[in-house]
């Protein structure tokens, strides 16, 4: 038993340090592709359930590596989280997504907000006042950015974050609350929170049309957001089907692969373009 016991310890040990070389690699590699301009930002349509037409974009963050090819962030921004390195990450993401949407504007194109994805964090006292510079630095209006942040952040640390969405709020942006229905929200923290947006986690979207569950609780949500005068928005539609019950239960805004796969900036100037025409 003892044997197999050191054994055990050599084999965790060995795993152990697998585990902190490739941590500490990332690390690395990811501090140099913020200095090499590694990362990349995706832009995928919202679309209006009203009328059909692109309504908003959510910037999502991709690593282009030199040797692996594009990493997806599931795969490098929990690392970055750890490590601290979010908030500069974030910062970027914040700038490039002004002033790619001042670009749009600046172009000529329906203006639309664009959506930015939060850590948490990135959420604390300082987030108003770099929002703020960014925003002035890029001269884009604060209406034109929204900030996605997850349900659990907003539960967290429920009285700073308040706080802190409110001075967020005050600078003119919208806040929507994302992965809607994965955690733990209580129905009365979400009255106080100055949120805009409900966006139904796409787990339950998946599952509409084979699970009674889900179809009810997206059909609760629906409710709930428009109780609370939110706009309600579904992610990962894929299918007609699933358009349709969105559509016939009252939801506002949609977004997914049936719609549009996220894209780079310069395809997605062509989806504005085709837009303006129609
Ligand atoms: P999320 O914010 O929930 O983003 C939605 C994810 O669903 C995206 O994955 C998107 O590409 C994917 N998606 C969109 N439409 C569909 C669909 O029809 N079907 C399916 N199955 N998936 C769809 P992505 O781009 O890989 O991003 C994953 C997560 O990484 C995001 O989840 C977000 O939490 C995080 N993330 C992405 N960009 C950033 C960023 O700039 N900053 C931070 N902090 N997190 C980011
Ligand atoms: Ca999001
Ligand atoms: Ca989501
Ligand atoms: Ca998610």
């Amino acid at each position: 038993a003892k044997e197999l016991g050191r054994n055990n310890f050599q084999y965790f040990a060995g795993w152990m340090d697998a585990q902190v070389s490739n941590r500490l690699e990332m690390l690395v590699s990811l501090r140099r592709a913020l200095d090499r301009d590694e990362f990349k930002l995706y832009y995928q349509p919202k679309i209006s359930l009203a009328n059909g037409r692109i309504i908003g974009a959510e910037a999502l963050i991709r690593w282009i590596t030199p040797d692996q090819g594009m990493v997806p962030p599931d795969r490098f921004i929990p690392f970055a989280e750890e490590a601290g390195l979010i908030v500069p990450i974030g910062e970027w993401v914040l700038r490039t997504a002004c002033a790619q949407n001042k670009a749009w504007q600046d172009a000529g194109l329906a203006p639309i907000p664009v959506a930015v994805n939060l850590s948490p964090r990135q959420l604390d006292q300082n987030l108003p006042e770099f929002v703020r510079q960014v925003l002035a630095e890029s001269c884009l209006a604060a209406a034109w950015l929204e900030l996605e942040i997850t349900e659990n952040v907003v539960m967290k640390d429920a009285e700073k974050t308040v706080a802190t969405l409110n001075a967020l709020k005050r600078l003119g942006l919208q806040v929507s609350v994302d992965d809607f229905g994965t955690g733990y929200s209580s129905l009365s923290y979400l009255r106080r929170f100055p949120v805009d947006a409900l966006k139904i986690d796409k787990s339950f979207v998946r599952d509409i049309a084979r699970d009674t569950d889900s179809a009810a609780i997206v059909k609760a949500v629906i409710s709930l957001g428009h109780i609370l005068n939110l706009r309600v928005i579904a992610e990962g539609v894929e299918d007609q089907e699933q358009y349709n019950f969105l559509l016939e239960n009252g939801c506002d805004e949609v977004q997914g692969y049936l719609l549009g796969k996220p894209m780079p900036a310069e395809d997605f100037t062509r989806r504005l373009e085709l837009e303006k025409k129609a």
